[in-house]
């Protein structure tokens, strides 16, 4: 728990969330912007600031977790998909800095829209960048 998190004080009961789902690692509760009707987040109850800082076990619960509510979702709201979103740092769109999961049901029809246009590549630059990734590998 850190003393200025928001997420923590949700799982904390120290300010008010719609809690939809819990288990021993994880909580899941509705998001105060939704994206569409039924986006939720999933959270790890440790806080972990983003991707690159939680740990395996809390990551795996997370995203199980993130299942279970989808399939929860898609009994109670019929929605026709998911969408399953991480952001990580600010740069990627992170406003909220306890790692989350953004479950956000789909429907035909609803306003969202895919955040980048598809434009291809340079010549050879796909590979390039390939290269430099598994360079960094162990
Ligand atoms: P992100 O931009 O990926 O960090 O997402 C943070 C999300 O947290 C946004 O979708 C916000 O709408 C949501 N959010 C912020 N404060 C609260 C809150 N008190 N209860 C529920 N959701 C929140
Ligand atoms: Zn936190």
């Amino acid at each position: 728990m850190t003393d200025e998190c928001i997420f923590c004080k949700i799982i904390a009961g120290e300010l008010p969330g719609e809690i939809v789902d819990s288990d021993e690692r994880t909580v899941a509760f509705m998001d105060i912007n939704p994206a569409t009707p039924g986006h939720a987040l999933v959270v790890p109850r440790a806080h972990a600031a983003d991707l690159m800082e939680i740990r395996d076990e809390d990551l795996q619960a997370t995203i199980v977790a993130a299942r279970r509510l989808a399939r929860r979702m898609e009994a109670a709201l019929e929605p026709d998909g998911f969408n399953i979103l991480n952001a990580c740092r600010p740069a990627a769109w992170q406003t909220v800095f306890h790692f989350h999961l953004h479950v956000i049901p789909r429907y035909e029809n609803d306003p969202l829209k895919l955040p980048w246009i598809p434009r291809g590549a340079e010549e050879g630059q796909i590979a390039a960048v390939a290269e430099k990734i598994r360079a960094a590998g162990a």
